[in-house]
């Protein structure tokens, strides 16, 4: 799952190395900021947050994950430009630029059917909004052409808030299927758009806090959610190949045993200017040529400078 981020930044003027391998140069503008153009970084989420945050019944700080309360994307963006991070991994850039040589093709199923590819263009922007927090609800250990079925047959529907809340359980799981864990993600939908019609107009909250104390959604889709749907970048949204890779390469201090924890451990090196940039390399390079199980090394550009290169 990844994401393309250029719009939100784009529209807001704002200095930052997003997918540039994920367009052409000179390409027009693609995505939900470009169909919503009011919704630049800045005027999105000041939407987000002026109208649609809850009025009523509002969350208590102490019941959401501390971490999440104001993420350093949140706080805005040059702040982390200026860290200098204690440890670094050694000759990471290197590794990067061969991944970004390897992944120039740009031909992996992510390129084509990421969360960003799953929603409508021309529906109004708190429905793409919306459609891409659900495809991202159905992307967990799911792939990607997958989802996109299941994105395509709801969207054939109208896929709105409205329109789910319409759709009994039996129907949705059909439509869905087979999405893993479709069940729970029947469930979980059906919980969120509720939430979503009553606290937010049918919109989506604009921050990782809201976002992760929604049913099924995760801080791998919120900081996804953050990026394309509000152009925000909240942190680095780390999942199995992100997870897998940054511990094959090194790229965190020590050994990490979830996504949540290297997502903290890469944050802490990892150029800001590089966040959001990091899930759609990794996860197409993860789709290719770094597989789960039998990596590809001999393919591979840092097979030599790799700790877990398979030399066979
Ligand atoms: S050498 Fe093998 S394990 Fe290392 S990054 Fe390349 S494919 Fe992955």
């Amino acid at each position: 799952m990844c994401c393309r981020l250029e719009f939100g930044m784009k529209a807001s003027g704002m200095r930052m190395v997003t997918r540039s391998w994920s367009r052409e140069p000179g390409a027009g503008p693609r995505g939900i900021g470009e169909e919503a153009a009011p919704l630049g970084r800045g005027e999105a989420a000041a939407e987000g947050r002026k109208s649609h945050r809850p009025v009523k019944r509002q969350r208590k700080a102490q019941s959401l994950n501390v971490a999440y309360e104001v993420s350093d994307g949140e706080k805005g963006e040059g702040t982390e430009l200026l860290k200098v991070p204690s440890w670094e991994p050694q000759d990471w850039q290197q590794q990067l630029a061969n991944i970004r040589s390897m992944r120039s093709g740009k031909d992996a199923p992510v390129d084509q059917l990421g969360a960003e590819h799953c929603y409508d263009p021309s529906a109004p922007p708190k429905v793409q909004r919306y459609q891409v927090l659900l495809s991202l609800m159905l992307s967990s250990q799911t792939k990607d052409q997958v989802t996109a079925g299941a994105m395509q047959r709801l969207r054939a529907r109208g896929l709105t808030v409205d329109s789910i809340l319409q759709t009994d359980d039996s129907t949705l799981g059909t439509l869905i299927y087979p999405v893993g864990f479709w069940r729970n993600k029947v469930k979980y939908i059906k919980q969120t758009s509720a939430i979503l019609q009553q606290r937010y107009g049918g919109d989506i909250p604009a921050s990782v806090a809201e976002l992760v104390a929604l049913p099924g959604v995760g801080p791998k889709m919120a900081h996804l959610a953050m990026a394309v749907a509000w152009g925000t970048v909240s942190g680095i949204a780390v999942d199995t190949h992100v997870h897998r890779i940054a511990n094959r390469l090194k790229w965190t201090k020590k050994v990490t045993k979830s996504p949540e924890e290297t997502r903290r451990a890469l944050e802490e090196w990892l150029p800001r200017n590089l966040w959001s940039e990091i899930n759609g390399l990794l996860v197409g390079f993860g789709q290719q040529t770094c597989l789960p199980v039998r990596p590809r090394c001999q393919a591979c550009l840092n097979q030599a400078m790799c700790p877990a290169a398979q030399r066979l």
